[in-house]
């Protein structure tokens, strides 16, 4: 298989210096998509999430405390508030699909609203969970492999395309599940908005990473509309809609200007992750100067209490 720009075709690609030596990320020169190359076997990948390998090297939990899940219901909440913003307008039949629907909090509040709710999840534990706590109904496969006859009023993909190795294929299954009128809302990492170091960013499951240009492109190549685009946390956030005539954009500036953000972005991260550790190491430097004055101090204090007691005593 040759290194070949899924977006654009281009075979013109550099690899990118994220530091993370485990995983190839390469950005293609003519639409800045980020990816990885070589990819992974497909089938590999679904045992990964399957025997909940993704979950205990990523720290997914799900043992949780009452607060805990207090405060994930009431995040999840947020979420479904923010979401519902957006669709009201669009909304028939209140169906909704969601794809990777780890534990399924969101999925419960929208079962809560009155949804008629279907997740898809790879990981047995994780599915498992949505199940028994959430009465949430999960099929526990990839998206690739489940068959599904319904259409639904809302897709939810939060945080799976950048997992997914093959996305023309995953976004033409989307599209023909939804009507005219559906919503597809995806979530993904802002290339960006690393927030991280760039060894961190480049997670070794994330096989692709966008920019909103690059988002937009890869929407508009499998025929979604993004009808808004939310840029302003960490996260691009798009609400998108069937449009057949859509066609990508491709603008060659892209990968300049993503190569100049992520050399500045390392730079500066450098500079910043040198002035904490200077200044924590200020900080042990000053306690063991500090400590044999205060210890001083205290034999100072504790001669004179001594003293004061005996002549009490006397
Ligand atoms: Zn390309």
């Amino acid at each position: 298989m040759s290194n070949k720009c899924v977006l654009c075709n281009s075979e013109k690609s550099i690899l990118l210096k994220t530091g993370n030596k485990k995983i190839n990320n390469f950005i293609c020169k003519k639409c800045g998509l980020v990816y990885v190359w070589p990819t992974v076997n497909e089938n590999r990948i679904f045992s990964y999430y399957k025997n909940g390998h993704y979950d205990s090297s990523h720290n997914v939990k799900i043992r949780f405390s009452k607060k805990r899940l207090e405060g994930i219901f009431l995040g999840a909440n947020d979420k479904y508030n923010y979401i519902y913003k957006y669709i009201k307008k669009h909304i028939k039949n209140k169906t909704v699909l969601e794809i990777g629907c780890a534990t399924g909090h969101i999925l419960n509040i929208f079962k809560l609203k009155g949804f008629d709710v279907l997740g898809v999840e790879p990981s047995e534990k994780l599915a498992e969970f949505a199940k028994i706590n959430y009465n949430v109904n999960v099929v526990n496969d990839m998206f690739e492999n489940v068959k599904i006859n319904k259409s639904y009023d809302l897709v939810l993909c939060l945080h799976t395309l950048e997992h997914v190795i093959n996305p023309r294929r995953f976004l033409l299954k989307i599209n023909k599940l939804m009507s005219n009128n559906s919503i597809l809302f995806i979530e993904v990492p802002n290339i960006y908005k690393p927030q991280n170091s760039l060894k961190k960013f480049f997670d070794c499951s994330h096989f692709y990473t966008y920019s909103p240009k690059t988002l937009w492109n890869m929407l508009a190549l499998n025929k979604f509309k993004i009808i808004y685009l939310d840029t302003k946390n960490s996260q691009i956030k798009a609400f998108c809609i069937k449009d057949k005539d859509i066609k990508p954009i491709i603008d060659p500036n892209e990968y300049k200007r993503e190569i100049t953000f992520l050399n500045r972005y390392k730079k500066n991260y450098i500079i910043k992750g040198y002035f904490i550790s200077s200044f924590f190491r200020f900080l042990k430097y000053k306690s063991t100067i500090l400590l044999p004055i205060s210890l001083l101090k205290k034999i100072k204090r504790f001669k004179k209490y001594k003293k004061i007691k005996f002549n009490i005593v006397l």
